[in-house]
Parts: structure tokens; C-alpha cells; sequence
């Protein structure tokens, strides 16, 4: 799964220089060029673990700029990030895509039950582009491939405006989540009902359950037992004797990423 991602707005270094003066909604001392900006780098830090190539993080002033590029690299999606801004009531998460695209559907669907699952936001819900006040957006119009746009909160509302600023790191990691479970990283088929078993065995193995807990859910797409057989091969691989050696710091990365290599090959 490939990604091109579009941090709405100008680019800081931009404004800065006085080319521009497009920093989008501004909130609660918060700008949305750099929100945007922030988040898609962190994005593009977790993809790492998933097995999600980002093959651009590219903010520009220039709609038509954003798209060309786009569209010269090889990404199966578009991913373009935004906030919204509004009356200080106005809150919660969207995500648009392109009216009539299946697959552009499908993706927002994805990501925005994460955004709201991770983060406890309003659910605006999944809008096609025609549902804007701008009625089109050109993103997700001129992108050749499935496209979204998320409004991942609102500047201007206190609660929102906390969470953007506190927690990007969750609103990074429930994107990359809902982007692998669109990509069938995680089988849609498979439940992640074995999550408590997976857990108890872990903890045998000295596993830090707080802190993984993401991953271990995404580990948990196979049975219990499969899941703790896999995680052990990785380690393995890596050659640990077994996940008790396993550093923790390094269970997010290597880990993961083995462990889903090894089940690539499968
Ligand atoms: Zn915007």
C-alpha cells in the first residue's frame, strides 16, 4: 500500500518567507498549515510499522500543484489532511471524498471510525465532496487514485482544539489504522475478538500491555495462539530466543514490521 499525503495549506516556511498567507483555520493558538503539517509527518513515522509506504508528504499553496504531483508517483491513495474551524460549539471529526467514488468511500469509512474510536470525537460522519460549502474539492476531484480528505477536528472548539494539540500522535496512528485495515493488512474477514487471549498470553512474556496495545490488536488478526506463534518467529528472525529477550521499545517497529513480513511471505 502506497501513500500520497497532503497536509492542507501553505506550507509554514512559505508563509514565513511571505509568499503566501493561506495558513487555513486558525484556533485556540493553534494553526491549521501546521497541524496538518505535524500530523501527516507522524503519519508517516507509524506507517513504517505497517508495512505502508509513503511515497510523498507534499503541502503546497497550489491545488492543481498537489494533484500533478500526486499523480506522477505510483500511490494507490490520496490522503489530504485538514481541520476545521467554526462556531466555538461546532465540533468533531469528517472525512470527505469524491461523490461516486467507491473506493474513495470506503477508505474515508475506514479511517474516520478510527479517528473517532481513538480519539473520542464527534462523528460528522463520512460526506461526499458535493456536501461542502465549496460543493467540489479539487484534491479528491483531480487525484487519479481513491482519495479522502479529513477534517480531523475543529481549531476553534476548545475540546477539539486540545486533542489536536495534545494527541496527534493518536490521530496519526488511528489514520495509519484505518489506511491498513482499507489495505486488508488487517483481513476484514478475521475478527479482533482474540485480543484478551493474546493479552493474557503476552503478559507472560513480560510484554508492556499499555503501551502496545495497538499493536497487539493488530497482531490479533490471527488466533490467539497463531498470534503469539508469529510474534515469536519475528523475534526469532531478529534473533531473540524468545519475546521475553525482546526489548520493549523495540516491539512497535521490528517487531511488527517481521512479523508482518513473515506474514506476507504466507
Ligand atoms: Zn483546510
Amino acid at each position: 500500500m502506497k501513500v500520497f499525503l497532503n497536509p492542507g495549506h501553505t506550507p509554514q516556511w512559505q508563509i514565513d518567507a511571505g509568499l503566501d498567507n493561506d495558513c487555513g483555520t486558525y484556533g485556540n493558538g493553534l494553526y491549521e498549515n501546521i497541524i496538518a503539517a505535524e500530523v501527516c509527518e507522524l503519519i508517516a513515522a507509524e506507517s513504517e510499522n505497517f508495512g505502508i509506504k509513503i511515497v510523498d508528504v507534499y503541502q503546497s499553496m497550489n491545488l492543481k500543484d498537489i494533484t500533478d504531483v500526486a499523480n506522477s508517483t505510483d500511490a494507490d491513495i490520496f490522503v489530504s489532511v485538514h481541520c476545521n474551524g467554526g462556531s466555538p460549539s461546532a465540533k468533531g471529526a469528517e472525512t470527505f471524498y469524491c461523490a461516486g467514488s467507491v473506493e474513495g468511500k470506503k477508505l474515508a469509512g475506514y479511517v474516520q471510525k478510527n479517528i473517532v474510536a481513538e480519539l473520542q470525537m464527534i462523528d460528522r460522519g463520512v460526506k461526499d465532496d458535493t456536501q461542502t460549502q465549496h460543493s467540489r474539492i479539487h484534491v479528491l476531484r483531480k487525484s487519479v487514485m481513491p482519495a479522502i480528505l479529513i477534517e480531523l477536528g475543529f481549531l476553534t472548539n476548545g475540546d477539539d482544539a486540545k486533542k489536536l494539540r495534545d494527541n496527534q500522535i493518536d490521530f496519526a496512528r488511528a489514520i495509519v489504522k484505518g489506511i491498513a485495515e482499507y489495505g486488508g493488512i488487517i483481513a476484514e474477514n478475521k475478527k479482533i475478538g482474540n485480543y484478551e487471549k493474546v493479552a493474557e498470553k503476552l503478559k507472560g512474556a513480560n510484554f508492556n500491555l499499555e503501551r502496545h496495545t495497538d499493536a497487539i490488536k493488530l497482531m490479533a488478526i490471527l488466533s490467539g495462539e497463531e498470534c503469539v506463534n508469529l510474534l515469536e518467529s519475528a523475534c526469532k528472525n531478529l534473533g531473540y530466543p524468545n519475546l521475553s529477550y525482546v526489548d520493549h521499545s523495540y516491539f512497535d517497529g521490528m517487531l511488527i514490521h517481521e512479523s508482518l513480513k513473515i506474514l506476507q511471505k504466507n
